[in-house]
């Protein structure tokens, strides 16, 4: 049996974020890593994926970015390297390899169960990301095609020949539809609800609003609705060296077909819901509002002259439904995001009845126990790279003080 003060479950940004944090403070811990550092960036991204957080927002605690690009995009590879050399700038003690495989509470603590040994904490840090499984509809193992989630998919190259309908117009939907529509290939892009902004307003970034206006560190608790606000779907965004919006307009420019919903499969033939133009339409009033925002706080009055926002265009009929072989569709891609798998929490105190980590502002229900890297934990950028180390820098001090606490009254 082996111990530690802090048990950190994973070593990505967050974890890494929380170890540089409980380092500083001079508090004892280890990360149990189940792959190595940064393993999302190895495993679960397509080859020619970038950050779409311009370099400026990807500083980590102590470690701001300081390259001369400031407003590029790197290359999910980078910053797969950047946090390698993170981990060893700040000595994180990190066990690689080690799954956690069962937490339980103790009378003292937590024990750790893990590929590698036992292990006991006295306060243990959830940082294993948004991404454990992917959030698939029902009938999404459609007979005949290669069915992949988008953390599956690569190159097109990868694919069998043919058409592709991909499942989802988020920031990974609009991404993977975009590159193999310019390899060649019919796409088909089954829209949902989604946001949209262009990458640029008025000669800044997108980002560089959404900082100005506080909107990355507006806190959860001052959302009118912070449930609703967790459902929202991840803004269409792409990080190109060429600053170019992937909206659906852009697909549509280079002969993406867009479909509304996805409804179902059957006698292989796949179903859409009726309501693409009502999607779009949300979207842009949503996406017209933020820009107001953004004019109102520029003091840019109604009647200044506006820059250009492509609309969709609905010349032809959205499909209904497809027929996969008449249409030739091959491979479908499901971007439709990933869920949380808190199997291995075996404390039922601590979890929500949907099964998600019950907490408040990263502190859980049961003591000694917090969660750092969640959306939307604590503020909207919570998840972001360069919004974790703020949350992380905050948590680490409760940590603290439940230790020292914990120790008082033991003495
Ligand atoms: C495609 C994609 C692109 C993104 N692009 C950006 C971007 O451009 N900018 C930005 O700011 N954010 C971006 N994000 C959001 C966010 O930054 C990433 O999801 C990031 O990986 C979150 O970091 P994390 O440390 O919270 O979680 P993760 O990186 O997922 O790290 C969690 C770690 O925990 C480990 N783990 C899980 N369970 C266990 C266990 N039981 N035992 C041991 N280890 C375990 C995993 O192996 C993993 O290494 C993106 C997300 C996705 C999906």
């Amino acid at each position: 049996m082996y111990a530690t003060d802090v048990a950190i479950v994973g070593a990505g940004q967050a974890g890494l974020a929380m170890s540089r944090c409980l380092s500083v403070l001079g508090v004892d811990h280890v990360l149990f890593e189940r792959g190595a550092v940064g393993a999302r960036w190895r495993t679960h991204v397509w080859e020619s994926l970038r950050l779409l957080t311009p370099n400026w927002l990807n500083g980590l605690p102590d470690s701001p970015y300081q390259g001369d690009d400031p407003d590029g995009f790197m290359r999910h590879g980078d910053f797969l390297a950047r946090l390698e050399a993170y981990a060893d700038m700040i000595g994180a003690p990190v066990m690689s390899d080690t799954e956690v495989l069962s937490l339980a509470r103790e009378p003292e603590g937590f024990c750790l169960t893990t590929s590698r040994g036992t292990w006991r904490s006295r306060a243990v840090v959830v940082a294993t990301g948004q991404c454990d499984l992917p959030r698939l509809p029902d009938h999404s193992s459609v007979k005949g095609v290669l069915n992949l989630h988008s953390s599956q998919y690569r190159t097109p190259h990868g694919l069998p020949q043919g058409g592709v309908l991909v499942v989802g117009a988020s920031a990974s939907g609009v991404q993977i539809a975009d590159e193999i529509s310019r390899s060649g290939r019919q796409v088909t892009l089954a829209v949902g609800r989604h946001m949209r902004v262009p990458r640029h307003w008025r000669g800044r970034d997108i980002f560089w609003w959404m900082d100005r206006l506080g909107i990355l560190a507006e806190r959860t608790h001052s959302l009118a609705d912070p449930e609703a606000a967790l459902r929202e779907p991840v803004v269409q965004l792409a990080g190109r060296p060429d600053r170019s919006n992937a909206d659906l307009p852009s697909l549509q420019a280079l002969g993406v077909r867009l479909a509304g919903r996805f409804a179902g499969v059957e006698a292989g033939k796949v179903s859409f819901h009726d309501d693409l133009a009502e999607s779009v339409a949300c979207a842009e009033a949503k996406l017209y509002r933020l820009l107001a925002r953004f004019d109102d706080f520029a003091g840019i009055g109604p009647n200044a002259p506006r820059q250009t926002i492509a609309p969709v265009t609905f010349e032809a009929q959205a499909p209904r439904r497809l027929s996969l072989r008449g249409e030739n569709i091959r491979s479908i891609i499901w971007a439709t995001g990933y869920r949380r798998d808190f199997g291995w929490l075996k404390i039922a105190a601590a979890l929500r009845p949907d099964g998600d980590l019950a907490h408040q502002e990263g502190a859980a229900t049961v003591p000694g126990l917090f969660a750092l890297g969640f959306r939307l934990l604590r503020k909207r950028d919570s998840h972001f790279i360069g919004g974790v180390g703020a949350d992380a820098a905050v948590i680490a001090r409760q940590i603290r003080a439940f230790l020292d606490e914990r120790a008082w009254r033991a003495a």
